[in-house]
């Protein structure tokens, strides 16, 4: 291949944001920097869509030796909280994240903001204008329909100054008067009819407390955050396109020869299937207490999946494997759940777990004895080694593996059938108890004393059709087991014009067993450690709920994705 060749070959593997910064570097532009910034608004928990984000902006810092800033846009104190700060900042440290330096905060931008209100205001590009949100929103026409101008629109620029200072010190009343940008009232984007810069709002912030009652709108905001704290690529959702010409026409009015400028680059957001985005929803589940809360583990938010079981890796991959797109589009759940199975298979070591335990006696199996089998932490990575499992004459098996008029294909356990105990040894079911209504409390076995697994006789080899999981009664571990599962069961829950999307939450999502019993090397597991419950699935230790006395497993994820086939 020749030079050529390769560089279109490498050219084509780049997504078009690191085409664009690719282009930016080969020109020297920015000194060949590259600072990108999370910009999320304090007002609720971050979800799977965030996580995107993050993973795109400090990905691209990552690959080009840049940075990235995180920066909270507090410029809505009505809806913002501490709570909301302090979680972001966790969530973005366990995805593998770290920003540089301290946290920014758009309120710490608060004064040069102002100042330059006050510098459009000097230059005639900004006014105050008395009416009403309601008249101004009336006179902006429509994307075919020029605006009409203000009345106050001409105001002398002594006046204008004369009238912001007022605002500020607090003289008028919540809505009495905005400042605005003097653009066009003919553009034919809506966003450059001389857009509302500041407003008045008479409500105490988290941060700067009563200094300020006027607060900067978004788009003020936001590009001149993005200036100040000298970003390249300011990496955003699709939504913000038509914002474009008004961030660069700020920044055209504010730049200052020979500083950085940042660049607005859009993305399409990720939108997953079965799933709600919008955080205005996630705080109406939380709140009318659909959920146990953000952290929920049925909860697409980045503590929701973190409490399911979900690995920083697993979701940085799935942003990997879902690429950046130019237009909106819908990506199937059942990719982030692949690729947390993909993780786990390899990294969670393999247990026994009974969910639903039947008794067995084995009835040839001297009493009081006790032994230990060998069993394998997980077959795809022999470096986790092997661990011993007690075995004695009482043992648990699922329920469900036992059937008294069992079909044909039934290859589990069944009166007269045999099966072969993981990793011991193959029993016989010869008796089935049941109590006065015919319930079916144990059953009696008896057991090939020379059919132990690895011991290397005939009898260990000898093949019988199913291999059940287990655990000794004597020796096992009691537990809550919490079965999650997708918490809607329509593909757009928030897609329905009649209905509300609370209506198509599956009343299948969550099913707590209790009294499941565990492989007692389980006993000590560690909040959030994570295992594969064989034949089972994915489960993790509940890091809120779980205490040593009384253990909480949730499940994470099935082995096996169930929904497909279902919807097919
Ligand atoms: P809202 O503004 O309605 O409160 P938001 O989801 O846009 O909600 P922000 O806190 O403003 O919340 O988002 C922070 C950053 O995350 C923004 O840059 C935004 O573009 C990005 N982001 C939000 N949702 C998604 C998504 N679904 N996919 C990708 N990026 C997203
Ligand atoms: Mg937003």
């Amino acid at each position: 291949m020749n030079t050529e060749n390769k560089e279109t070959e490498l050219k084509k593997s780049l997504n078009f944001i690191e085409s664009i910064i690719e282009e930016d570097l080969k020109n020297n532009k920015n000194n060949g920097e590259v600072y990108t910034r999370f910009p999320p608004e304090p007002n609720g928990y971050l979800h799977i869509g965030h996580a995107k984000s993050i993973c795109l902006n400090f990905g691209l810092a990552q690959s080009y030796n840049g940075k990235t800033n995180l920066r909270f846009d507090d410029t809505n104190p009505e809806k913002e909280d501490v709570e909301y700060v302090e979680s972001i900042k966790e969530d973005v440290n366990w995805l593998g994240f770290q920003w540089e330096g301290e946290p920014r905060f758009t309120s710490d931008y608060f004064d040069q903001l102002f100042e330059w209100a006050v510098k459009l205001i000097n230059t005639g590009y900004a006014y105050v204008d008395d009416q009403s949100p309601e008249e101004i929103s009336s006179q902006k026409g429509t994307p075919t329909q020029p605006g009409v101008e203000s009345p106050y629109r001409n105001r002398s620029i002594e006046e204008n100054m004369n009238l912001f200072i007022r605002m500020k010190n607090g003289e008028f009343k919540n809505g009495e008067k905005v400042l605005r940008a003097k653009i066009d009232m003919t553009s034919p984007n809506m966003h450059m009819r001389d857009p509302i810069i500041y407003r008045i709002l008479h409500k105490e912030h988290h941060r700067t407390g009563d200094k300020w009652c006027i607060y900067p709108m978004y788009d003020f905001a936001h590009g001149q955050s993005d200036y100040i704290e000298s970003i390249t690529h300011s990496v955003c959702t699709l939504e913000f396109e038509i914002h474009r010409p008004l961030y660069d026409w700020l920044l055209n009015h504010l730049y200052t020869d020979g500083t950085i400028r940042p660049r607005q680059i859009e993305f399409a957001r990720l939108n997953l299937s079965y799933t709600i985005m919008s955080k205005r929803k996630l705080l109406e589940l939380v709140e009318e207490n659909l959920v146990s809360g953000w952290d929920d583990p049925r909860m697409p938010t980045i503590s929701g999946l973190r409490r399911r079981g979900y690995t920083p890796a697993s979701i940085r991959k799935f942003a990997e494997r879902i690429g950046v797109a130019k237009r909106d589009n819908v990506i199937d759940v059942a990719l982030l759940e692949h690729s947390l199975r993909d993780d786990l298979n390899k990294t969670a070591p393999r247990v026994m777990a009974v969910l639903n335990p039947l008794k067995i006696v084995i009835t040839n199996y001297p009493e009081g004895k006790e032994e230990f089998v060998s069993i394998e932490n997980n077959p795809e990575d022999e470096s986790m080694g092997t661990r011993e499992m007690p075995f004695a004459r009482e043992i648990y098996i699922e329920q469900d593996d036992f059937m008294e008029d069992a079909p044909k294909k039934f290859f589990r356990l069944a009166p007269e059938k045999e099966v072969r105990l993981k990793a011991a040894y193959i029993i016989k079911c010869e008796e089935v108890i049941k109590d006065t209504e015919g319930n079916i409390i144990e059953l009696h076995c008896t057991y090939d004393s020379e059919s132990k697994s690895g011991s290397g006789t005939e009898a260990s080899k000898r093949k019988v059709k199913g291999t059940l999981h287990w655990v000794s009664a004597k020796h096992a571990v009691n537990a809550e087991v919490r079965l999650y599962d997708r918490l809607f069961n329509d593909e757009d829950p928030a897609g329905h014009k009649e209905q509300d999307f609370k209506e198509f939450i599956n009343p299948d999502s969550l099913q707590v067993l209790s009294g499941c019993k565990l492989e007692p090397s389980l006993r000590n597991a560690n909040p959030e450690s994570r295992y594969q419950f064989q034949r089972l699935g994915y489960f993790c230790v509940d890091r809120r709920d779980s205490k040593q006395e009384n253990l909480v497993f949730n499940r994470t994820v099935s082995l096996k994705d169930s929904w497909s086939k279902k919807n097919k």
